[in-house]
């Protein structure tokens, strides 16, 4: 539905209408210059060659300072979307099962399905404020449960797991013997703290990514941190597939890192005024959401609402959303992601206000 969604977009600008795009999670705001200037300069001295599998020696270094862990711990992918793809072709075999909580991003379910795995569903609701059902975990797991998937901050519900979920949630999957796969790639930008898996156990591994928090989506930059193992078996199979992500690439990632408190400060500052306007107009509609915990996404509901038929309606109004079908059985929701410009996304906001007045 997404991709029909964007195909449709894509053809109404060709006919030279304006659409507002809410659809897709690409951040507006541009690269910083600082980085683009040191991927260029690390062309310029001719950073274009092959290299490591694993990724960069210095840029492995400091994500491992960062991050509290040793180098051997990283590995650099093109993208957390190839962590999360490599990890899951790794972990899990035809006719095993990962567990996922919903409403999820639907690659998960998609590469688990593409090798023949089951995805089991744990529905979380709004009513109850997006909260894991600890009983219901427990129920899910069979011995043929080699994952489960935690995306936290959530995309579409912009929730972040309160520390005790994280920690409960890890202390079933360490007693089980189960490998927790936790997508962190909006935590280093939301807007209250965020408990990694990592600071809990040592057992399972964690993805994270440059694409949002430094407006570096089309760079395809990521990096999985996990046991030494498990990252040289991702390294291989790297060096049979992608080889290495660019190391002029990686030269601009160490720069956002090196400025990255400043970095993240602005587009943190920048998605928290959009979620309060968002917040703010949508309030005075008869739409239910919970409050984005992290950018930049709202997932509001509208009891009886058919959300794909709601999608279509609105295109034709100029403004592009996803329906909560997307994201699993949601259909009375939707996702909107505030990675418009400003003066876009307060136009794009009435607009769906007046749908719900
Ligand atoms: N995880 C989640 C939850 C996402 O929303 C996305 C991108 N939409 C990704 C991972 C992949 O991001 P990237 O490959 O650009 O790092």
């Amino acid at each position: 539905m997404l991709y029909e969604i964007s195909e449709k977009v894509i053809k109404l600008e060709n006919e030279g209408k304006k659409i507002i795009k809410f659809n897709l999670g690409d951040p507006d705001q541009p690269t910083p210059p600082e980085v683009i200037e040191a991927a260029y300069e690390a062309m310029k001295k001719g950073k274009t060659k092959y290299s490591s599998a694993a990724g960069e020696k210095n840029l492995r270094e400091t994500l491992a300072e960062i991050h509290g862990v040793s180098a051997d711990n990283i590995v650099i992918t093109a993208g957390s979307k190839w962590a999360i793809f490599a990890s899951m072709y790794l972990l899990l075999k035809k006719g095993e099962n990962v567990i996922v909580p919903t409403p999820h991003w639907t690659a998960y379910d998609l590469t688990a399905k593409s090798f023949g795995a089951e995805i089991k569903i744990l529905r979380t609701e709004l009513e109850s404020d997006w909260k894991v059902d600890f009983e219901k975990l427990q129920k899910l797991i069979d011995d043929k449960t080699r994952l489960i998937i935690l995306n936290n901050p959530n995309n579409p519900t912009s929730k972040v797991m309160d520390e005790k979920t994280v920690e409960k949630i890890t202390n079933i999957a360490d007693e089980k013997g189960i490998t927790i796969l936790s997508d962190e790639v909006y935590a280093d930008i939301s807007f209250v703290k965020t408990k990694s898996v990592l600071d809990i156990s040592p057992n399972h591994l964690i993805v994270k990514s440059f694409s949002k928090t430094f407006a570096m989506t089309g760079w395809r930059l990521g990096y999985a941190i996990a046991n030494k193992e498990l990252v040289e078996k991702i390294v291989k199979l790297n060096q049979i597939t992608l080889t290495n992500v660019p190391a002029f690439i990686q030269e601009g990632a160490l720069k956002a890192l090196e400025l990255r408190h400043e970095i993240i400060r602005k587009i943190r500052e920048e998605y928290r005024r959009r979620a309060d306007m968002a917040c703010k107009l949508l309030s005075k509609t008869s739409l239910k959401f919970s409050k984005p915990e992290a950018p930049f996404y709202l997932f509001p509901k509208k009891e009886g609402l058919d959300s794909e038929k709601f999608a279509f309606d609105l295109l034709d109004k100029g403004v592009a959303i996803a329906p909560g079908t997307s994201f699993g059985n949601y259909r009375e929701h939707f996702r909107l992601a505030l990675t418009a410009p400003n003066d876009e996304v307060e136009q794009g906001l009435k607009i769906i206000a007046e749908a719900f007045k």
